[in-house]
């Protein structure tokens, strides 16, 4: 979501000021910093990322600092008497006033802050991408009505509210012209969509299934899923688009039934795993990735073990685990937190290693098998080569022949690492033979 607001930064300040970006933050006009507040480690390295740039003004007294984001929506006024060298403070929802207030700081000389929340008018205003990915974010949602008792995301973001269908398949179809083969769907509970479409709500398995009619479209992913609102439209989604791609991130946060309830995420495990097999009824084939919470407060060594168990059972493909951080205003901050860090540490290195075993056996069971990937640019580790993603999100790097960035390829792994894989590319029209599970 973030990397998907920083583009459309950076497309407002090229159309509306003819910026460019710099590799060089000495000649910049404009420093702006696009931050994340879900883990207090994160929003401290925004202050010091500020007092670096307060520094370098020396050399460069013109430059101004923008810092935008979830640490500038959440500290807003905090912010500035933190950090009196920052010029310009804009929320996540505010992001396409930031030239209107980039002018008027330089007109009054005076800082200048939005972090309001003006529903949907941030799409009506950013223009259109310019990308030529072959993969492209599309934003279809904002906000969140879940509270969960861990996240800041409802503050800081406020709550949901979805784009129409209309106006989001016509940037699908805009962005198709430019290039792109694979559409990603953004949101923070991206499968709590409804949008409006021809007079009446609709739903993300709705949008799915339109966006699937749209010629050239061929891979559809969406991120983030809650699994309280995985209704049953959007299971048989899998059935009925092919086009949507056989991996979904499907957060859990805990095995626990008494920690998920403390979390308030509206599922026990037993819901989680029905819907983990119900959605490998209609795609066998299914690998899912998900984010975990250790040492929640009060988290129990048998909360921990059942955790362990859900991973096991699942089985999850490359996902995110985190130690618990108290973020300011929640409900789980006021929690007792009588778990010992060096404890919380001991748990989340045991579990990665769990989740980095099975990614790795994932890997290794796709050696020698052909998988449809598609061909998003160059390799990073060779320019020369070519880079390409399978279903399930791994870059495989492979001798480029008559492949162009955007096709989809079948390529042979021949080589597993533990970041990547090696492919080789293949005539003909072979089959994906990759098993999940
Ligand atoms: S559903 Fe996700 S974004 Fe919403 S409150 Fe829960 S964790 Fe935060």
């Amino acid at each position: 979501m973030n990397e998907y607001d920083s583009m459309k930064v950076l497309d407002l300040m090229r159309e509306q000021e003819k910026f460019e970006v710099t590799d060089n933050e000495k000649e910049a006009d404009l420093l702006v910093l696009n931050t994340c507040s879900i883990r207090e480690k994160a929003q401290e390295k925004v202050f010091h990322q500020v007092g670096r740039w307060k520094k370098m003004r020396g050399e460069n007294p013109d430059v101004k600092i923008a810092v935008g984001g979830c640490v500038a929506s959440q500290e807003g006024e905090n912010l500035r008497k933190r950090a009196p060298d920052v010029d310009i403070v804009f929320g996540p929802q505010s992001l396409h006033r930031l030239p209107e207030l980039y002018k008027r700081e330089l007109e009054t000389g005076q800082s200048q802050m939005d972090v309001s929340f003006p529903k949907l008018e941030k799409f009506d205003l950013i223009p259109k991408s310019e990308s030529t990915d072959a993969s492209a974010f599309v934003s279809v949602m904002e906000g969140c009505n879940k509270y969960c008792s861990f996240c800041v995301v409802p503050k800081t973001r406020g709550h949901e509210v979805s784009r129409s269908v209309q106006d989001i398949l016509d940037e699908v179809k805009h962005l198709v012209k430019k290039g792109a083969r694979e559409i990603h769907f953004l949101g923070q509970n991206v499968n709590n969509f409804k949008g409006e479409y021809q007079q009446a709500k609709s739903s993300l398995a709705d949008l799915i299934r339109l966006t699937g009619e749209i010629d050239e479209v061929e891979r559809i992913r969406f991120t983030t899923s809650h699994p309280h609102e995985f209704k049953p439209n959007l299971v048989e989604a899998y059935s009925l688009v092919p086009q949507l791609v056989s991996h979904v991130h499907l957060p859990v946060q805990s095995g626990s039934d008494r920690i998920l309830k403390l979390m308030r995420r509206r599922y026990d495990v037993e819901r989680y795993l029905s819907l983990i097999d119900d959605i490998r009824r209609v795609r066998p084939e299914m690998s899912f990735s998900s984010d975990f919470i250790v040492g929640f407060p009060g988290e129990t060594k048998d909360d921990f073990q059942a955790t362990l168990d859900l991973v096991e059972h699942v089985k999850f493909d490359e996902s995110f685990s985190f130690i618990y951080s108290p973020r300011p205003n929640t409900t789980a901050a006021e929690m007792e937190d009588s778990v010992p860090l060096e404890e919380k540490k001991e748990r989340l290195a045991i579990l990665q290693e769990k989740l980095n075993m099975l990614s790795f056996s994932y890997s290794r069971r796709m050696m020698g098998s052909i998988q449809r990937c598609l061909v998003t640019g160059p390799s990073k580790k060779d320019p020369g080569e070519l880079q390409g993603r399978t279903i399930n999100n791994r870059i495989v790097n492979f001798k480029r022949g008559s492949a162009r960035e955007g096709d989809l390829v079948d390529l042979e792994i021949v080589d597993v690492f533990s970041n990547s894989l090696r492919g080789r590319l293949r005539d003909g029209d072979d089959n994906l033979s990759y098993k999940a599970g």
